[in-house]
């Protein structure tokens, strides 16, 4: 169920109305998208669809360390799911499989991997055939003890994590971009971590694709206010050039989600025995990968 209206939950003093985070210029198309006291706007620029206004970044980080706020989080808009847990997993599990391979598939695995917001780590499980090293940040401490003890490298909080030194030849993060206040700051801290052939791979939500048009207002992405920007191919491929970026690569990101979940979102409550279950959807997500011009060694 989506709530449209979070004006008595945030007060207008914990709001901003930001510039375009992409490209920096306020100018707006008509066409909004209202979640009173939020709306989701496209820049006339650059295209970008982003949040304005939007919850002030210090709001944000709070409202994200109180479980309250957003009680069972998590990627690919799993939370409150009535599918079990379990289900989720595995549906997530088959969808990195399904990503890994379609990595492989473009030459873009072998060596170190990092994966930002590695969560519990399903995605660095599935790579265990394609990397010899792997390790992962996240901001939640028990998810980081978690994939520790699964035999991964692990780093508690975000990029400033990582010593200054470490190179990965690749760097991945799926379902993170969106949540980001200042892309353009973000990629290029990433990019300070890349060997010099090093991809960078971010997977996010697709907007301006199929599920968009047909749900409208009621796409399931909208994650309001967490998503503060939302992407298409073109709009992430800005994002990478203006950080210099030499060359990128799309890859389909087909993501398998439980039917309890997809059963919910049409609003059918389905037998118990078919929440076990998943279904491949494409293109709720794409993936772009990219490779910069000053990458370190
Ligand atoms: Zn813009």
């Amino acid at each position: 169920m989506i709530t449209t209206d979070f004006s008595t939950v945030f007060p207008s003093e914990q709001l901003d109305d930001p510039l375009c985070p992409l490209c920096g210029r306020f100018q707006r198309l008509p066409q909004q998208l209202h979640f009173p006291p939020f709306a989701v706007v496209r820049c006339a620029h650059c295209q970008l669809w982003y949040l304005a206004p939007r919850l002030l970044e210090s709001a944000m980080l709070q409202a994200y360390a109180n479980p309250e706020y957003f009680a069972g989080g998590g990627e690919h808009g799993y939370a409150h799911s009535q599918g079990s847990y379990v289900a989720q997993a595995e549906a997530l599990q088959r969808t990195f499989q399904q990503f890994l391979h379609n990595l492989q598939q473009r030459g873009l695995t072998g060596g170190s991997l990092l994966e930002i917001g590695a969560g519990y780590g399903y995605l660095l499980q599935q790579a265990r055939p394609y990397f010899n090293q792997l390790s992962g940040t996240d901001f939640d401490a028990v998810a980081v003890e978690n994939i520790r003890q699964q035999g991964f490298q692990a780093f508690l909080g975000g990029i400033e994590a990582l010593p200054t030194q470490a190179r990965y030849e690749v760097i991945v993060a799926t379902g993170v971009i969106e949540h980001i206040y200042q892309p353009v700051d973000f990629v290029n801290k990433v990019r300070k971590h890349l060997t010099a052939s090093g991809w960078l791979i971010l997977a996010t939500p697709q907007i301006n694709g199929f599920w968009f048009w047909l749900q409208g207002k009621r796409w399931s992405s909208f994650k309001i206010p967490e998503h503060v920007t939302y992407y298409d191919r073109h709009t992430l491929n800005r994002l990478y050039q203006q950080c210099g970026c030499l060359e990128t690569r799309f890859i389909p990101y087909p993501a398998a989600y439980p039917l309890g979940l997809i059963g919910e979102k049409l609003g059918v409550r389905l037998p118990a025995f078919l929440t076990q279950y998943s279904l491949w959807l494409p293109a709720t997500m794409f993936a772009l990968a990219a490779r910069f011009s000053d990458a370190a060694d």
